[in-house]
């Protein structure tokens, strides 16, 4: 066992259950040994540990993932890997639990309440067409999750690692270094997989902060006006937050504040910093001007 990544075991796996692999499910199978080794490694599992994993596949890194944890939780959508898993793969490990369901209908807390004096640490190569909600998810879940190490597609990566303030920087790169220190671990080729899609990925590991990158008083609008500036990034976040939402009364009212703050008048939300936004989300709630 643990093997699953050579070319022939897992075509004698997809062959032997005639597996037919889903685009609306994205099934890609990783296949090079360096590559899991690197998750392995930079995920960085002992035995006290326990594993969540989002989509185990034929359970290719499932099978390393339970050498080295302790208790490995791995949820899948395919109902059709049952057979796969349970029969074959994954049969001779003690130590697998796997739940058949929409990772995106979970309740990550729940999921995990019953390892609260263990460290939880979630591994996964993920389906590419939901990375993002996947990602949201686990952070806003707010679950104590030590670290979140995942494949994902390059472009999408290097956005959650952006630091400077230009066009590779969404907010999905706030909310991830909000709760996170991210870092990519390593670049992986299209070829690593079978089928090879269409987009090379890397690997990256999120280290859950234990402390919140900023303190504000208000997580929901402090959110919400990210989401308002990069929602719609050809404005100015001063139209952004006039026409989106109701924390002012006028516009002018907006140029006070952003003059307080420092802001220039037609700055748009992509040149704000972390703590830029802390701030505007502070003056908002210290005033009294919600319409
Ligand atoms: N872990 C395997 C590997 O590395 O070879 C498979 C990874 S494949 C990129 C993504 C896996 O996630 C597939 O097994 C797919 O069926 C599963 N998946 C897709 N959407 C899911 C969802 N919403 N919840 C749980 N699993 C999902």
């Amino acid at each position: 066992m643990g093997e699953l990544y050579k070319y022939e075991n897992t075509k004698r796996i997809v062959d032997k259950y005639d597996f037919v692999f889903k685009k609306k499910y994205g099934q890609n199978f990783l296949m090079d040994e360096s590559i899991l080794d690197e998750i392995i490694y930079s995920a960085d599992i002992n035995k006290e540990d326990v594993v969540l994993e989002i989509g185990p596949g034929i359970g290719t890194l499932t099978q390393l993932l339970a050498d080295k944890a302790g208790h490995v939780i791995a949820i899948e959508i395919d109902k059709d890997l049952v057979k796969i898993l349970e029969n074959d793969t994954l049969k001779d490990y003690n130590n697998i639990e796997i739940i058949y369901n929409d990772i995106l209908k979970m309740d990550i807390v729940e999921l995990i309440s019953g390892y609260k004096d263990r460290k939880v640490k979630v591994v996964a190569n993920l389906p590419y067409y939901i990375t993002t909600p996947i990602i949201m998810k686990l952070l806003e879940s707010n679950a104590p999750l030590e670290s979140i190490t995942i494949m994902i597609q390059k472009e999408v990566a290097e956005r959650l690692v952006s630091t400077h303030l230009d066009k590779d920087c969404g907010a999905i790169s706030l909310a991830v270094q909000y709760h996170s220190e991210p870092s990519i671990v390593c670049e992986v080729s299209r070829n690593a997989f079978m089928p090879s899609p269409n987009v090379d990925s890397a690997v990256v590991r999120l280290k859950i902060l234990k402390e919140k990158r900023v303190k504000v008083t208000d997580e929901e609008l402090f959110f919400n006006l990210i989401k308002v500036a990069f929602g719609q990034r050809r404005k100015t976040l001063v139209n952004g937050i006039n026409n989106q939402t109701s924390y002012f009364k006028n516009k002018e009212e907006i140029l006070k504040v952003f003059d307080k703050l420092g802001f220039t008048p037609n700055i748009r939300g992509e040149k704000l910093s972390m703590d830029d936004y802390k701030n505007l989300a502070e003056e908002i709630s210290q005033r009294s001007c919600v319409k």
